[in-house]
């Protein structure tokens, strides 16, 4: 990282967090749960967050610091107690006001391409942006049969940044082998037993992204459906959501 980033960073940190922008967390539903410390050093990264990334609205949407730090807020919570750099590959998110239509083309096996259009919730691009729908954003939860779409658009970032998404972030060198013999066992084994994680594509990015998103989201239904998954993320992460509900 260069000195200057680092310096500016620093300096981003030790300025006091926006008061007008404490109201705002109410949409980041795990906030009140977490340990103060927790709560600090997600303030930080919010302010870092903020300083780094762009943000466009779409189709009218006007992107207003309470769209910005409910965002930024369920993003970041990607980043605690890790060593990060703050989503590197990604320097825009572009928000819609609702469930977006998006047209696709895709090539099919044998020269065949597929053309239509689709209603998504946000996704992620490889290219450095995320696309939120504002409806979805602002249905985060914290507890049974919550979802959260920004923690699992930014669970695809993670894992595009050791440059393919194939549901495997940058990993320490002790999770390895783990998130082999862990990860892809739970993978193969979901399409065949009762499990929250519905495998749309049944794809491990998919399945990565949505056991993200259900870490943050439910992480008592993840710890009961896949014990072995959720201590994986635990370790991952350095964090366990299910125990700030108990
Ligand atoms: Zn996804």
């Amino acid at each position: 990282m260069s000195f200057f980033r680092r310096w500016r960073r620093e300096r981003l940190l030790a300025k006091p967090f926006p008061r007008e922008w404490f109201s705002l967390l109410n949409g980041v539903p795990i906030f009140p749960f977490l340990p103060p410390e927790d709560q600090q050093e997600l303030l930080g990264h919010i302010k870092i967050f903020l300083a780094e990334k762009k943000f466009e609205g779409a189709a009218g949407f006007p992107v207003d610091d309470r769209a910005r730090v409910i965002v930024a807020g369920n993003a970041s919570l990607l980043l605690l107690h890790r060593e990060t750099d703050y989503f590197p590959f990604m320097r825009t998110v572009v928000i819609y006001p609702t469930l977006y239509v998006a047209r696709y083309v895709r090539a099919q096996p044998g020269g065949i391409v597929e053309e239509g259009v689709e209603v998504r919730a946000g996704e992620s691009w490889p290219l450095g942006t995320v696309v939120l729908a504002w409806d979805a954003v602002a249905e985060a939860g914290f507890g049974q049969g919550a979802r959260n779409v920004v923690v699992h658009e930014f669970a695809h970032q993670l894992d595009l940044e050791d440059g393919a998404m194939q549901g495997v972030p940058v990993l320490p060198p002790e999770l390895v082998r783990p998130w082999q013999e862990i990860f892809f066992k739970e993978w193969r084994e979901a399409a065949y037993r009762p499990t929250p994680l519905r495998l749309s594509q049944g794809n491990p990015a998919e399945f990565f992204a949505m056991a993200v998103e259900l870490f943050f989201a439910d992480p008592v239904s993840l710890s009961q459906y896949h014990p072995d998954l959720y201590g994986l993320l635990s370790r991952y992460f350095r964090q366990d959501p299910a125990a700030l509900l108990f």
